[in-house]
C-alpha cells in the first residue's frame, strides 16, 4: 500500500505552477518500466510488446482527458518541446509566413516568434488587456492572408488568466480554416474543463509535471489530417513526427497522473478554488495595500498573483523561504532575470514591486493555507519596512 499523504515537510509549498511533487502512486506505476518491463516499444518480442501496450494504454488515457482519439496524441519530452513542435512544425509545414500570438505566451512559445523572424517570417504579438486577458477580436483582426499559425495559451502561467480560446477557435474555423490554431494548455490541463474539439484547436500542448506526474514528459494533441514537420529526424516513433525511443516509464507515469487528476476533477477544482479564495481573502483583509494581478474571476482555480505594494519581491521571497513558505515572484523560468516579467509588464506593471505567485495543487491542504497566511502576516510588514521608500 502506497502512502499518498504528503510527507510532513518543514515548509509549505505554494509553487505548483513551477512544478508539483510526483505522486507516490505515479512513482509506483513507473517503477516496473525501469526494471522488469524495460523493453523497447519498437522491439517485436514479448518485452517490447509489453512496453508498446503500456504506451498505447497511456495514449488512450491522455486522449480521453483531452477529448480526442488516441492516434491524435503524440508524446514529447514536455511542454516546451510540444510548444516548439507545434509552432515551428506547423510554420515549416505551411506556405504561410505570418504568425500571430499573444504577448503573454510562455517563453517556449514566444521564443518561436524569434525563430520565425530569424527564418524570414513575420510575427504579430497581440497585447492583452490590463486584466491579463486577450480580446478575441484583437487576435482575429491580426490574422492576414498569409497567416500560417495563431497561438493563444489556454491560461497564463504567471497570473493564471483564462484566455478566450473557444471563441478564437470557433471564429478561426469559420473565417480562416486553413490557419493552424495552437493552444498551450500546460497550466490549464485538468484545472479547466478543456475539450480540444470544443475549442476547435489543431494542436494543444500539455505537460506531466504540472499535475503530479514526472518531469520530462508531455504530449501534443495534433488534430487528424493536420500536418506538421518534425523538428528532429530519426525513426518512425510517434508517427514519425517525434522520432526517438519513447520514455516509457515517463509516459506511464504521466498517464497515471492524468488518471488521478481526472478521477474527481470537479471536486478537486472546487477545493483548490476555495483554499485559494481563503488565502486571497486573508491577504486582502490583513495586508493592505495589495492588488491582484490578473482578472479576479477568469483565472485558474489554483493561481494567485498578488502585488504586495511597498515590498520588493526578491526580499519577500527570501524572507518567506526563511519562514518556510515556498512560492515564486513569477514564472520559474523568469527567476534569473531582473525587473517585472513580460507578463507583468504586459498588464502595466512598471516596477519590480512585491508581486508573488502563489500556486496550489490538489495536494494543498487547509493546514498549508493557514500556515501560509500566518507566515505572510508576519513577513510582509517586515519586508515593507526594509524596502526603500519609492
Ligand atoms: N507552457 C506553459 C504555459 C508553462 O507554464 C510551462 C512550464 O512552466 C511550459 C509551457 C513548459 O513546460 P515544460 O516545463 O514541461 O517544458
Amino acid at each position: 500500500m502506497v502512502d499518498r499523504s504528503a510527507p510532513s515537510q518543514p515548509f509549505v509549498y505554494l509553487d505548483n505552477g513551477a512544478t508539483t511533487r510526483t505522486d507516490p502512486v505515479v512513482v509506483e506505476a513507473m517503477l516496473p518500466y525501469f526494471t522488469e518491463r524495460f523493453g523497447n516499444p519498437s522491439s517485436i518480442h514479448a518485452l517490447g510488446a509489453r512496453s508498446r501496450r503500456a504506451v498505447e494504454e497511456a495514449r488512450a488515457e491522455v486522449a480521453a482527458a483531452l477529448g480526442c482519439d488516441p492516434d491524435e496524441v503524440l508524446f514529447t519530452s514536455g511542454g516546451t518541446e510540444a510548444d516548439n513542435l507545434a509552432v515551428r512544425g506547423a510554420w515549416n509545414a505551411s506556405r504561410g509566413s505570418h504568425v500571430v500570438m499573444t504577448n503573454i505566451e510562455h517563453p517556449a512559445v514566444l521564443s518561436c516568434a524569434e525563430w520565425v523572424r530569424a527564418h524570414g517570417g513575420e510575427v504579430t504579438l497581440v497585447d492583452v488587456e490590463p486584466n491579463g486577458i486577450v480580446d478575441a477580436d484583437h487576435v482575429l483582426a491580426a490574422v492576414r492572408e498569409d497567416t500560417a499559425v495563431v497561438a493563444v495559451m489556454a491560461a497564463n502561467n504567471e497570473i493564471g488568466t483564462v484566455q478566450p480560446v473557444d471563441r478564437i477557435g470557433a471564429a478561426l474555423r469559420q473565417k480562416h480554416p486553413e490557419v493552424f490554431f495552437f493552444v498551450d494548455a500546460v497550466q490549464a490541463f485538468t484545472k479547466l474543463a478543456l475539450d480540444v474539439r470544443a475549442i476547435r484547436a489543431d494542436a494543444v500542448a500539455v505537460s506531466s509535471h504540472k499535475i503530479h506526474g514526472p518531469k520530462g514528459v508531455g504530449a501534443l494533441y495534433l488534430r487528424r489530417g493536420r500536418r506538421i514537420e518534425p523538428l528532429q529526424s530519426g525513426g518512425s516513433q510517434e508517427r514519425g513526427v517525434r522520432p526517438g525511443t519513447e520514455n516509457v516509464p515517463g509516459i506511464v507515469g504521466f498517464a497515471k497522473a492524468v488518471e488521478l487528476a481526472t478521477r474527481d476533477v470537479e471536486a478537486d477544482r472546487r477545493r483548490m478554488a476555495a483554499l485559494r479564495n481563503r488565502l486571497l481573502e486573508a491577504v486582502e483583509t490583513h495586508l493592505q495595500p495589495v492588488s491582484l494581478n490578473g482578472d479576479r474571476h477568469r483565472r485558474l482555480c489554483n493561481n494567485l498573483n498578488v502585488n504586495f505594494h511597498g515590498a520588493r519581491a526578491e526580499v519577500l521571497l527570501h524572507m518567506l523561504e526563511a519562514e518556510g513558505l515556498y512560492c515564486s515572484s513569477g514564472a520559474a523560468c523568469h527567476s534569473q532575470k531582473r525587473g517585472p516579467s513580460h507578463v507583468l509588464r504586459a498588464i502595466g506593471l512598471r516596477r519590480d514591486e512585491g508581486s508573488l505567485r502563489l500556486t496550489l495543487s490538489r495536494h494543498t491542504t487547509e493546514a498549508d493555507i493557514e500556515r501560509a497566511i500566518d507566515i505572510l502576516r508576519r513577513v510582509v510588514p517586515r519586508a515593507r519596512a526594509m524596502a526603500p521608500a519609492h
